[in-house]
């Protein structure tokens, strides 16, 4: 790409980052690496009754911990700052006063209720209202295109209410390109002739966005769906400045786990995963929404999950680090369907990445997990542990219950378990079994199994009748990797203290 690439995000602070949102940033991002470009975070906070004060932090935060951090935007790189349009709100008033003065634009002064109930007339009579080109001009709105210069300045001067409304051209036929979808052909009789500024001197998410765009140099728009409506007024509206358009993308759904409809922010809670990157507190309400980092996903493997969200990389590859998705990405590959969120899969991509990972670098991980809990243990002696149960893992979390019966005995025994293996006989056979350890000098893995093993043959009982209910006093139930490496792990006494436990509970 020979021009020079500047993507932005830009979030409207008005809740917790969706993951959705995040998918958006991380698509920007990539785009943005791979064409050595620029990555701009800009915060669309016009509108202030959905303003909500700890999102921007939250969306930092978010992109911090997704290892996604944006070049330029509020507090960093401030090049064509202001980023948050909250702060630049001066500056986009003459860019409504120069469509208005060229034709693009004109001052409407209906009030909500006025345009209600135009509304709900055309209801009664089976028809839609929408303010444009078949109405604007006919006499029955009150705005510039029908009343005269004077009364416009008198009703202005006076302070009375108005919007400036985009003078969407009548009768032509748009060419649209995207990126994902192609090319598009809108008629413009279609469209309606949105707010671009109010009286209280703000302009609305579309003018401020599109001037935004234009004066931070962007060369690419890529965001959801939702804005594909937009689109046309937005090409309409570079045309109207007579500005190079960026080129757009808009990157279609995720969908509930079931295929059908928008994954909202609601569903985490209704369907039990998270939706959310980062653990959010509603400011007012107190609730709290679990998030991906403290379910305990690695933030790796949160990013390669989104990314084959809506993108596929032409190839079988599922296994993708920050940079090689940065070398495969291309909008090209991007999916015009929407794409199903499966929580199994989520989980997939973590235990994946937890396998990837040494014991060593998993015990740092769990270490404080096991302080939490007031468990003391040698650092050599965890990694062992993780290293002997780690296969079963997703999370660093599951470490604790997978391997528990290391550092403390059982305090109780699977019941359905108990009630199969430990039979009448079991008491007398694991007393027994207890003096043939006792007997055991050298407590090695090698030891204990040939010696172990060696005395049930002689006893000529099946294996099970043994290692069933040994592993039920060593571990509480019958899981847990090879008995006899947790039996060297926990030593010979507590071996022996554990299985004198289980007769005197179970017999
Ligand atoms: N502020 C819009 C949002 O919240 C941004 C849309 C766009 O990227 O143009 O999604």
């Amino acid at each position: 790409m020979s021009e020079n690439v500047r993507v932005r995000f830009a979030p409207s602070p008005t809740g917790p980052l969706h993951m959705g949102g995040v998918r958006t940033a991380l698509y920007n991002y990539l785009f943005a690496k791979k064409h050595n470009g620029t990555f701009v975070l800009r915060i669309e906070d016009t509108d202030q009754t959905r303003y909500v004060a700890n999102a921007e932090q939250y969306i930092i935060d978010s992109l911090e911990w997704c290892n996604i951090p944006f070049d330029e935007g509020p507090g960093k790189n401030e090049k064509y700052g202001p980023y948050r349009q909250s702060e630049r709100k001066h500056l986009y008033k003459q860019y409504a006063d120069q469509l208005i003065e060229n034709g693009w634009a004109y001052y409407a002064f209906e009030t909500a209720e006025e345009l209600d109930t135009h509304r709900k007339e055309h209801e009664a009579n089976g028809k839609t209202f929408i303010y444009n080109w078949h109405n604007r001009a006919k006499g029955k709105l009150v705005n510039s295109l029908v009343l005269s210069k004077e009364e416009v300045k008198k009703r202005i001067e006076n302070g009375d209410k108005y919007v400036v409304r985009f003078k969407t051209p009548q009768d032509e036929s748009l060419i649209l390109e995207d990126e994902v979808r192609g090319t598009i052909k809108i008629d413009t009789n279609t469209l309606d002739d949105k707010v671009l500024f109010k009286s209280d001197g703000m302009p609305t998410y579309h003018l401020a966005n599109i001037v935004d765009d234009h004066l931070m140099k962007i060369s690419h728009v890529i965001r959801g769906e939702e804005w594909l409506p937009s689109l046309p007024l937005h090409t309409l509206l570079y045309k109207a400045f007579d500005w190079e358009a960026p080129k757009f993308a808009h990157l279609s759904l995720i969908l509930k786990p079931v295929g059908k409809g928008k994954l909202s922010k609601r569903d985490g809670d209704k369907l039990g995963f998270p939706v959310f990157p980062l653990e959010y507190t509603n400011e007012k309400s107190g609730d709290v929404s679990r998030g991906y980092k403290e379910d305990g996903y690695f933030a790796e493997a949160f990013i390669n999950m989104l990314a084959l969200l809506g993108w596929n990389p032409g190839t079988e590859q599922e296994l993708f680090s920050l940079e090689e998705l940065t070398q495969a990405f291309d909008l090209a590959r991007v999916s015009k369907s929407g794409a199903k969120f499966s929580p199994d899969k989520a989980k997939w991509f973590n235990q994946q990445y937890l396998q990837q990972k040494s014991a060593e670098e998993l015990t740092e991980l769990f270490l404080p997990i096991l302080a939490d809990i007031e468990i003391e243990a040698d650092k050599a002696f965890v990694e062992k542990v993780v290293g002997l149960v780690k296969e079963r893992a997703n999370f660093v979390n599951d470490l604790t219950e997978l391997s528990n019966f290391f550092f403390v005995d059982p305090s109780e025994y699977d019941p359905k378990a108990a009630k199969k293996q430990w039979k009448e006989t079991t008491g007398e056979l694991m007393t027994e079994l207890v003096s043939v350890i006792q007997g055991i000098e050298d407590f090695s893995i090698e030891n204990a199994q040939t010696e172990i093993k060696g005395w049930i043959t002689s006893k000529e009982i099946g294996f099970g009748k043994v290692m069933q209910p040994l592993r039920l006093s060593l571990v509480g139930k019958l899981a847990g990797p090879d008995l006899f490496e947790i039996m060297t792990m926990i030593g010979k006494e507590t071996t022996i203290k554990r299985i004198q436990n289980a007769i005197a509970n179970l017999s």
